[in-house]
């Protein structure tokens, strides 16, 4: 337990200091640190990363976070990560993880749970979100026989409230909330790419295939991005969240329509 060097070294019979039993008394330290990093690896997928005991609690999510509170979305627990991993974005030259990290999302989190450790035991976290993408309430379910890693397999689900709606946030809002407007080629063609070193990667004769796959793929979002951008108006007067739940319309066939109308 996390706390148990804490304990043994006081006793709080004498000292004022919290015993950590209560979630107020926690709260006292500052608050949770969240993050998502989009990571454009051998496959994308999107890491969710929630500080608790110092680490990071780590999900890697293939389809990416949903609003959608019909979405189930497969988390894969991995492994803790350092504190310090939270804002990391940059290029992973090669070895694990290899290829482009992206900070997605960031801000704080607040269990919904009266002891997080035992949610966590148990495989049903109930937390609620603060970021610039994802906020409300969510809830981490740990499933059974699919997933197929050595750690578990969760389910990330958003629960109804004002916060939840049928948009596909990754697609909707699809850029770096560290660097602005950067996809991951612009990431990748940063002058001085933050480089994480941590994880003293193996040499691979595959990795330099890989990231020329990698490299093309960033690419290809970038058109596709550009694409979609002059594509579709924003809609104008409305708060950043009410345009996230207005589907981009299709201005071109509205028109045609009510002209064939017309005549
Ligand atoms: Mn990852």
């Amino acid at each position: 337990m996390p706390l148990d060097e804490y304990r043994k070294k006081r006793d709080f019979s004498k000292t004022p200091e919290p015993d950590g039993s209560t979630a107020p008394a926690r709260k006292k330290g500052g608050e949770l640190f969240f993050s998502v990093q989009k990571h454009l690896a051998s496959h994308l997928h999107y890491d969710l990363r929630l500080e608790w005991n110092g680490v990071l609690l780590s999900w890697a999510i293939p389809k990416g976070p949903s609003i959608d509170p019909a979405d189930k979305r497969l988390a894969m627990q991995t492994e803790d990560h350092p504190y310090a991993y939270g804002t990391f974005e940059g290029v992973i030259p090669e070895g694990y993880g290899a290829g482009i990290v992206m900070l997605w999302d960031r801000g704080t989190w607040t269990p919904e749970v009266p002891d997080v450790d035992a949610a966590l035991r148990k495989g049903d976290l109930k937390f609620t979100l603060d970021g610039f993408k994802l906020k409300g309430s969510w809830a981490l379910i740990r499933t059974r026989g699919f997933g197929g890693g050595s750690k578990p397999s969760w389910l990330l689900i958003k629960h109804k409230d004002e916060w939840a709606g049928p948009v596909a946030i990754a697609e909707f809002a699809p850029l770096s909330v560290k660097t602005p407007e950067a996809d991951f080629a612009d990431i990748l063609a940063a002058d001085n790419p933050d480089v994480w070193t941590s994880n003293a990667p193996a040499k691979t004769g595959d990795t330099g295939k890989l990231f020329q796959r990698i490299i093309r793929q960033a690419v290809e979002m970038k058109e596709q991005g550009k694409k979609r951008t002059s594509g579709d108006e924003e809609p104008k007067a409305e708060g950043k969240r009410q345009k996230a739940k207005v589907p981009p319309k299709p201005k071109a066939k509205a028109k045609k329509a009510k002209k064939a109308k017309k005549a």
